[in-house]
Parts: structure tokens; C-alpha cells; sequence
């Protein structure tokens, strides 16, 4: 395992351009510097120390200082006079090749400017200078005779027997939820002794933690991917088994060897799956947290988390998908976790899947890679079957705990009353549930209180003022808020259209609404309800994870946020609320993200112990995803979504590259759609589709229309569109945004 640069005294001295050399010793070359910002091309530069290909460096641009890598020798059509100097030269070794080799991969793949690519693997900036130290304490030793522990003094040697070395003042406040002046008692009466520290990331994994006795089965995969770990085989490993299964703790093992390899870890999680949970379960196992990368992370721990990455000394970095271009020096193992997982997808700035593009870091870097789900993507599952990727399967949930009863609640038969919303069986068996003690998830995958507010006079309905969308009811805030742009406006006392007072209904439900429904059906069970608008940080869900797991919540009412990665050992009935959602639209992968959604929700039920209990209502029970759902025939489902895909040539079938343009002159941008149309080159095999009105056909003021462009399998589409749109001029105003492989078709 790579070594730790977090003990005392351990800052690196900076190899420092800013303090400039003698003039005799100065011998100055040219290189070409990519920066982070969204052009393609490099920009030269003089420099006067050794700056190798791959160099991190600060240099003028313009009146700022932009960070950027030396991306080779300069292209030297500059005039020596205008050549400007590199100012500063990290002293973090240099981006090696395989990873500017990525970020060009990436860049012509996602047909995005090199630099925007760069981009994601710097940090914002400030990382590249000398990390600062800052005031440290760890337990004195011997504890002094005498001293009295008070309960924060108690959980602040707690905090520092858990780390095992000094930690940052801040760090041990937080941590220990103690005050400045505990921290600094403590230490004036000899219980602690200060140790300067160097500003690092989170603690790393040393110390090994408890192993749990793998199962067979288990022992089988995971010896199976240790070895391509060993062998730096970076064949894909499709990690599969129902929910529950140990997928997790046989990763785990790869973890583990790759770090006894002394490689570098890269685990991928979806945003919201890198809760409390999971970071409880790494430290239980491996003696320390790992480190963290995700939207939550504060920028100081950002910066110091970009630098260890950098200089080799995280040896674990758990993430979202942005922590995919992080620049390893020696990466030896990529774990994508809930691999089929639509937030892998980034959908602006440089629009590329994470999954994928781990399968191509994984090739370039001969990193072991392993795609672990419960319900695979599939594109995944096709690689699988036709031999690209290595599948291993986990035949069964662990221990004695037992898939849930799955059953279909037909709303037609046991239609809920006129502004109810759970149909009797469902309430029978969350009363059911709650007389045992055990606690009950009702899953709806909609913010708020009611999706549409409607005029009971003329009928008409609020909508944005900027988008093509209905304005959805957030009745805790009294708000009427537009899910796409943030607008927000109060429930106007008369309808906007007839003037008609108290006249506008909510219609339909949303969480809100199924919480005020439970209040009313039980009375003294206080709902927890869980959503983006109710978890706002990393705090909201470490106090919902504490109320799940003491017993204080026993009912939880929640969208997709909670139906993924969490363990509730006393969770064993779930009542899906609108199984049908998600299955209209005209989306590609309605049908599959459903499945999945709904195959995540019923994983929660019964994952201990007693067996669980999962009623989905549905308006549809005989729709055939509903069917294969019922009878857990994954396989089924796959056959059946995989035929469909191959006669509409689909992906995996096929390629897709949309076309989004935007711009707020409606006139303006139809014009120019119709001249993109007439220039469609035309190709064997490639079919375009549009220009049409995007299923939100405006957004933030802006109007959209979309192209499609669909291609045989082994076709790169991109070649095809650079014609196409190289062959037009895109008037002023219009945005074009390409997306390859879209997930969304909104
Ligand atoms: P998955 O990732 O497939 O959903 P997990 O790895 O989360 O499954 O395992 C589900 C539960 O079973 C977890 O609480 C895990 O700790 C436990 N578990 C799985 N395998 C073992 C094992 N071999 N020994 C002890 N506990 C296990
Ligand atoms: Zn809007």
C-alpha cells in the first residue's frame, strides 16, 4: 500500500517556478500547454524549469492564471516576444500517458473540446500549490492520571482512537461534535498533544478491518476477479446477483488485493447511493474511510483529495461519476457499483456515461474493472452474452434472508377513495407490518405534493412561464415550483386563466400528498419522508439513516432516493404507490429503467430475518414488464427488451447520436433546422430522424428540437455528424448540443 503523507512534518518541498532561477542557470524551452477550458487547441508557452509532457502548471491566459498540463513540445509558431512564462510547475508528478490518452479518447468520442475534457481531471484551482499544514492533536500517551472524561471528551478519544493517528482541529469538532475550546482544553490539560499535520483528504485505509467468512459462491467470484486484479486484466467483469446477494462484500475483496498490490482503487456509486451506509460498511471493513468524491465534498477536502489522487498517496477514492477522470498515477482496479444507473450519465457540459467510459480508463491503465448490478444495464447484459465481458452471478441473497413476496395490487379491482391514494390492501399490510413492529417504505417517484394544479371552472392548468411544463405543487413550501427551471410562485388564490376564486385543485399525488394520507390513516406513526427537497446534505441523510436503524421511523415515504443501496435490516413490507409510472413516454429504456427502479424498490423489503413483503399497485398488472416483474424472471424481461431493441436496431443493437438545438428565437431556429435537414449527408446504414419539437420543447425561454441519428452497431456516428455539422453555419443564438449514446430523450 502506498504510503500515507499525512504524518508530522511531511510536506513536500514545491518545485516552485515562482521563485525564479539565476539568470545563468535559466535555459528555457517551449512547450505546448492544453488548459482547462473549452477549446481544443494548446497554447505555447516558455519555461525555465523541467516541465516533461504531462507537467501540472499555472500560466497567464489573458489577464488570469488558468491552470494546465503540458501536453507535449510546443507547436513553435510564436514569436520569442510574445511567448509568456509558465508561472508555476507543481511539484505532483506528471499526468502520465494513458490518462492524456483518456481525456483525448474521451474528447473525440464525446465530441467535446480536448480542454473541457482536461477540465474534469483538474481540480478547481488552487490544488496545484504546496498543501498547507494546519494544527493537529492526537491522544497523548499515557492519558494523563486524573483527567476526567466528560461525554464530548469522551467522543473526541473516540473519534481519535477510531482514525489511529492526529487529525485536524476542525476535523475532530465535526467529528466529535465538540466546540473549539473542548479541543483546546483538552490538549492545555495533556490529554491531547498537538502534531503538526499537512492539509490531506479523508483518513486511508490501513489497518484491515473485520473479513467477513465469504460464502461459496461468493469465494468463487471474488477469487475470479482478484485474479484479473493480478493480472491487470481489464477485461470487464460483469458482477451480477439479486439484491442483497454480497455483491458488495466480494468487491471488496478485489479492494482488498489491489491495495495489497499497491494500486490505486477507484469505486464509482451513484450520488445517492455514497451515503452514511456505505462509508459506515468500507470503514468496518477496511479499518479507515476512504476517501470522497462527490457534489457534497467540501472544496478545501476537494483540493487535498485531488492532490493525494495526484501524487499517489490515495490508495482508495470512493466517488461519483466525476471521480472517473481523477488522475490516478497507478490505477489497478475500477468498481462501478448499480452499473445500470442513468445518473452515470452526465447530461451537459462534456455529455459522456461513466460506465463506459471506466471500461476505457480501465483498457488504458490494464486496471481490473468490475460492473456490479443487481439489474445490469442492457448494454452490459448483451456484452455479457456475447463473451466481451466476463459474467459472474451470485445465485442468491445472503444468509437466510429470502427475495420478498412480490404481488400486484390491480387498481381497477381495489380502486382507493376519491383523494386517497393507497388501496386497501396496501394499508392493510402496512398496518400489518407496523402492529409487528417492522418498518414499511411506500415508494412514489414524485416530488412534492401534486403534479398539476387544475381550474375545477375552465380547466385550465398552471404552467412555467419559461418552460413547456406544468408547475408542480410543493405544499410544505406553499410554492408552486417548476421542476426543470426552479421557477417558483405562491398557489394563487384565483385561477391565472378565468379569475374564478378558490378554484384550483391539486391533482394527483406526490410524496407529500401519500405523507398527508398516512397521517391521516396513522395516526401517532410520524412518516419520514425522503426526496432531494427533504434530504438537503450529507447531515439530513445520516439522521434518516440514524431514525431507520434505531426503530424511532417505522414508516418512510420516498422516490427514487430510497430505493437504492440502503440496508434496513427491519424494513419488510414496501407499497409501490404507481408501479405504471415511468412506463409511458416514448423513452427508449422506459421499460428497463422501470424494471430496474422497481427491482431496487422491492430489494429494500425484507433484507434480514424476516421475509418481506412488496405490493405494487398497477392500473396495468398484465403489461409485460409488470408480468416478468411479478414472476422475478429477469431473464424474461431481457429477452423480451432485447428483441424489441434489435427490430427497432436500437442500442445496443445500434448507435444513437442526438441532436439538441436550442434558442430562444423560435422562427430562427426552425429556419435553421430545416436547412441542417436538406444537408444530411447520406450514408449506408445511417438514418436521421427529425428535425421535431423535443418532448420539452422549451425550456429556460429556450426552444429545442431534436435530431436522431441512428446507425448500424459498429458504426462510430461521430465521423458522420462532424460532416453534417461542419457543412452548416449555425446562426447566432442557437445552441447544438450532441449527445452520443443519449439516455435522455426529453
Ligand atoms: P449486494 O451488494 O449484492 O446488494 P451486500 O454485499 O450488500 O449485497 O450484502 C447484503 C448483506 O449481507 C450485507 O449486510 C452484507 O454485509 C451481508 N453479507 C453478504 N455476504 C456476507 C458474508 N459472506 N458474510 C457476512 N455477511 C454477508
Ligand atoms: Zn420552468
Amino acid at each position: 500500500m502506498p504510503k500515507s503523507n499525512r504524518s508530522a512534518g511531511s510536506v513536500r518541498s514545491a518545485r516552485d517556478a515562482e521563485n525564479r532561477l539565476p539568470e545563468k542557470d535559466r535555459n528555457p524551452t517551449r512547450v505546448a500547454v492544453l488548459l482547462a477550458r473549452p477549446l481544443s487547441r494548446t497554447f505555447d508557452y516558455r519555461v525555465d524549469h523541467p516541465a516533461p509532457t504531462g507537467s501540472y502548471v499555472s500560466v497567464p491566459f489573458g489577464n488570469r492564471v488558468e491552470t494546465g498540463v503540458v501536453w507535449g513540445p510546443a507547436a513553435g509558431e510564436v514569436q520569442e516576444s510574445l511567448l509568456r512564462d509558465v508561472r508555476r510547475v507543481s511539484d505532483l508528478p506528471p499526468m502520465n500517458p494513458r490518462m492524456r490518452e483518456l481525456i483525448a479518447w474521451v474528447a473525440s468520442y464525446s465530441m467535446a473540446p480536448l480542454g473541457s475534457v482536461l477540465r474534469m481531471a483538474l481540480p478547481a484551482s488552487g490544488a496545484l500549490a504546496p498543501p498547507r499544514t494546519a494544527a493537529g492533536f492526537r491522544l497523548a500517551e499515557p492519558r494523563p492520571k486524573g483527567a476526567k472524561l466528560t461525554p464530548a471528551r469522551q467522543r473526541v478519544v473516540d473519534v481519535l482512537t477510531g482514525a489511529g493517528s492526529a487529525l485536524a482541529g476542525p476535523v475532530i469538532q465535526r467529528e466529535a461534535r465538540v466546540s473549539a475550546a473542548t479541543v483546546r482544553r483538552m490538549h492545555g490539560t495533556g490529554l491531547l498533544d498537538a502534531e503538526p499535520l499537512t492539509v490531506t483528504a479523508a483518513p486511508h485505509p490501513g489497518r484491515e478491518g473485520v473479513r467477513p467468512e465469504l460464502t461459496a459462491s461468493q469465494r468463487r467470484a471474488a477469487t475470479e476477479i482478484v485474479q484479473k486484479v493480478r493480472a491487470r486484466d481489464p477485461r470487464p467483469v460483469l458482477l451480477g446477483g439479486v439484491t442483497g446477494s454480497g455483491k458488495t462484500e466480494v468487491y471488496f475483496e478485489a479492494v482488498a488485493a489491489c491495495l495489497a498490490s499497491g494500486r490505486q482503487v477507484l469505486v464509482l456509486l451513484p450520488e445517492i447511493a455514497l451515503g452514511p451506509q456505505w462509508f459506515a460498511r468500507f470503514q468496518a471493513r477496511f479499518g479507515t474511510a476512504p476517501a470522497r468524491w462527490h457534489s457534497a465534498v467540501p472544496a478545501g477536502e476537494r483540493r487535498s483529495t485531488w492532490r493525494e489522487v495526484a501524487g499517489g498517496t490515495a490508495p482508495v477514492v470512493v466517488g461519483a461519476r466525476s471521480a472517473l477522470f481523477l488522475p490516478f498515477p497507478d490505477l489497478g482496479l475500477v468498481v462501478v457499483d448499480e452499473e445500470h444507473d442513468a445518473s452515470y450519465k452526465q447530461e451537459d457540459g462534456v455529455i459522456y456515461n461513466a460506465r463506459d467510459m471506466a471500461v476505457v480508463r480501465a483498457a488504458k491503465e490494464r486496471a481490473a474493472i468490475v460492473l456490479a448490478s443487481a439489474t445490469p444495464a442492457l448494454e452490459t447484459h448483451v456484452n455479457a452474452h456475447e463473451g466481451r465481458y466476463h459474467a459472474l452471478t451470485l445465485p442468491r441473497r445472503y444468509g437466510d434472508a429470502e427475495l420478498p413476496d412480490v404481488e400486484a395490487v390491480d387498481l381497477r379491482v381495489s380502486r382507493p377513495k376519491a383523494g386517497s391514494w393507497l388501496a386497501k390492501p396496501v394499508v392493510d399490510a402496512a398496518a400489518a407490518a407496523l402492529a409487528r413492529d417492522e418498518q414499511v417504505l411506500l415508494f412514489l417517484n414524485r416530488r412534492g405534493y401534486a403534479p398539476l394544479t387544475v381550474c375545477r371552472t375552465c380547466g385550465g392548468r398552471i404552467g412555467c412561464t419559461s418552460c413547456s411544463t406544468w408547475l408542480v405543487e410543493h405544499r410544505r413550501d406553499g410554492l408552486l415550483t417548476c421542476h426543470h427551471c426552479g421557477h417558483r410562485m405562491p398557489v394563487p388564490a384565483v385561477c391565472p386563466t378565468c379569475g374564478v376564486e378558490d378554484s384550483l385543485a391539486a391533482c394527483g399525488p406526490g410524496v407529500e400528498r401519500i405523507e398527508e394520507e398516512v397521517r391521516r390513516l396513522f395516526p401517532g406513526v410520524e412518516p419520514v419522508v425522503m426526496t432531494s427537497d427533504t434530504m438537503r446534505g450529507p447531515a439530513d441523510l445520516a439522521r434518516l439513516v440514524q431514525g431507520m436503524e434505531s426503530g424511532a421511523t417505522r414508516l418512510l415515504i420516498g422516490t427514487q432516493m430510497a430505493a437504492k443501496g440502503h440496508h434496513f435490516p427491519n424494513l419488510t413490507m414496501v407499497g409501490v404507490v404507481d408501479a405504471d409510472l415511468g412506463l409511458g413516454g416514448a423513452d427508449l429504456r422506459a421499460g428497463e429503467r422501470t424494471y430496474q427502479l422497481l427491482t431496487q424498490v422491492a430489494g429494500r423489503a425484507g433484507r434480514e430475518g424476516r421475509r418481506g413483503r412488496v405490493l405494487m399497485q398497477t392500473w396495468e398488472p398484465e403489461h409485460p414488464v409488470m408480468q416478468a416483474f411479478l414472476r422475478g424472471d429477469g431473464d424474461a424481461f431481457r429477452r423480451m427488451e432485447a428483441a424489441a431493441r434489435a427490430e427497432a436496431k436500437m442500442p445496443p443493437f445500434g448507435r444513437l447520436v442526438a441532436l439538441i438545438l436550442a434558442s430562444r428565437d423560435q422562427p430562427v431556429l426552425e429556419r435553421f433546422c430545416r436547412a441542417l435537414a436538406r444537408v444530411v449527408p447520406q450514408h449506408d446504414g445511417v438514418d436521421v430522424f427529425g428535425p421535431a419539437p423535443a418532448p420539452l420543447s422549451r425550456i429556460r425561454s429556450q426552444y429545442r428540437v431534436r435530431f436522431l441519428v441512428r446507425g448500424g452497431r459498429n458504426q462510430l456516428l461521430q465521423t458522420y455528424v462532424r460532416t453534417w455539422l461542419g457543412s452548416v453555419r449555425a446562426p447566432a443564438g442557437i445552441r447544438i448540443k450532441v449527445d452520443v449514446d443519449p439516455y435522455s430523450f426529453l
